[in-house]
């Protein structure tokens, strides 16, 4: 069988976290391919929005998101549709980021702004090509087999990689169902909307100057888009009669490997462990891991990536814990949200924390224990 021309670096899988990963590397001067079995540009069900983190990070990576591309938006407002009590329904309240803005911005124009930049710097693409792994050690691109150096897995959820090089010992604490569609709306708010209702959220993103993107997540896997908004009658109402997308839809889960490297493996993005789509940094946590891996591969440091891998995990995953028990305990959502109603300047330092501008310690210093005592009583 033919072997494809030998690079240093294979990145199966050309979502934002492979095209990160081969940029990155490319930055550095390897020689990199990367393979995907779809063809750019790649949709996917997502919620769309870059937090100031994230942005920071692909400005790092040298992608460059036009005004056009997407939307800013300055912070997040929680919107209560029922929770214990009644009397607490409607609440809202919001929350800014303390530096920056975030953008929300369409996938298939992010994976656009990623494919173009990884052919910028070089990266050799290989689209509509399905990575085989075989058995016996080989890997098939596209039907060839493949030489290279290092195989970096950024597969998604469901990495083939993972399975293959003996990486699947992990911890799994949540799993839910998103949905996605795109409605033409004007925007009517400078944040991140996120709606609570008993059986899920749904949030709205700003696409552009006549677009927003909702996405549900839910406990259920047989709800979907519609089913939510039904618990949610100011959201429903405010997208009633748009013209709407399809609906797209993906697990998403609370997920951590035991190792992320074996031998000349690596794993990064989804593949490598998740925290709930809820926390909007699954693609910030992706290219944080980009950057990262690139570092030590380079030096020939794979061990060094897999030490280095729980941090871009953690501030998500615990967000996410945190978030997760608002969704499953209706009084403690009912005395978050009020509290946060009340104490603006309080959402604001938890958005900092989230988004890696304030120390998490210093937060809790400061404000933990009197946070705790006041949703208790
Ligand atoms: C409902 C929902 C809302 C979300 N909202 C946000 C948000 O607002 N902000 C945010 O930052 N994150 C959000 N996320 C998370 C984010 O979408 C993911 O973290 C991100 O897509 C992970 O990128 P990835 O490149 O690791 O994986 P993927 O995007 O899944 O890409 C994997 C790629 O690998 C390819 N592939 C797989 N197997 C093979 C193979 N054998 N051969 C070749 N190619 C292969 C696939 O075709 C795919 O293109 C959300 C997720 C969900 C489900």
């Amino acid at each position: 069988m033919a072997a494809n021309r030998s690079s240093d670096v294979l990145v199966v899988g050309g979502g934002p976290a492979g095209l990160a990963t081969a940029i990155a590397l490319r930055m550095k001067g390897a020689s990199v391919v990367v393979a995907d079995s779809l063809t750019p540009p790649i949709d996917k069900a997502c919620g769309e929005g870059l937090l100031p983190d994230s942005l920071a990070d692909l400005a790092q990576l040298g992608v460059d998101l036009l005004e056009s591309d997407g939307s800013a938006f300055g912070g997040i407002r929680f919107v209560n549709h029922g929770g214990a009590g009644k009397e607490n329904w409607g609440t809202v309240c919001s929350g800014s980021f303390p530096e920056g803005h975030a953008f929300g911005v369409r996938r298939e124009v992010l994976h656009k702004r990623l494919a173009e930049r990884a052919a910028d710097v070089g990266v050799e693409s290989r689209w509509g090509s399905p990575v085989q792994l075989r058995e016996d050690g080989d890997v098939l691109v596209g039907g060839e087999r493949a030489s290279y150096g290092w195989l970096v897995g950024a597969d998604g959820q469901g990495s083939r990689v993972r399975g293959w090089a003996g990486l699947e010992r992990g911890v799994e604490s949540s799993k839910r169902y998103g949905f996605r569609r795109h409605f033409a709306v004007r925007p009517w708010s400078n944040s991140v909307e996120v709606h609570w209702s008993r059986s899920g959220q749904a949030y709205v993103t700003p696409l552009g100057t006549d677009e927003v993107g909702v996405a549900v997540i839910v406990r259920d896997s047989h709800w979907r888009l519609g089913d939510l908004l039904r618990e949610m009658p100011t959201l429903r109402a405010r997208l009633d009669g748009a013209e709407a997308g399809p609906e797209r839809g993906a697990v998403t889960r609370t997920r951590s490997f035991r190792r992320v490297v074996a031998g000349n493996v690596a794993l990064v993005g989804d593949a490598s462990g998740s925290a709930d789509a809820i926390t909007g940094e699954g693609l910030g946590v992706g290219f944080r891991q980009a950057l990262v891996l690139a570092g030590c591969l380079v030096d020939g440091d794979l061990e060094g990536y897999n030490r280095k891998h729980p941090a871009t995990l953690r501030m998500p995953q615990r967000m996410a814990r945190v978030l997760l028990l608002m969704d499953r305990f209706p009084a403690l959502r009912d005395r978050a949200i009020r509290l946060l109603a009340k104490e603006p300047a309080l959402f604001d330092r938890l958005l900092g924390v989230h988004v890696g501008a304030e120390p998490i310690g210093r937060f809790l210093t400061a404000r933990g224990l009197k946070m705790m005592w006041q949703l208790a009583v």
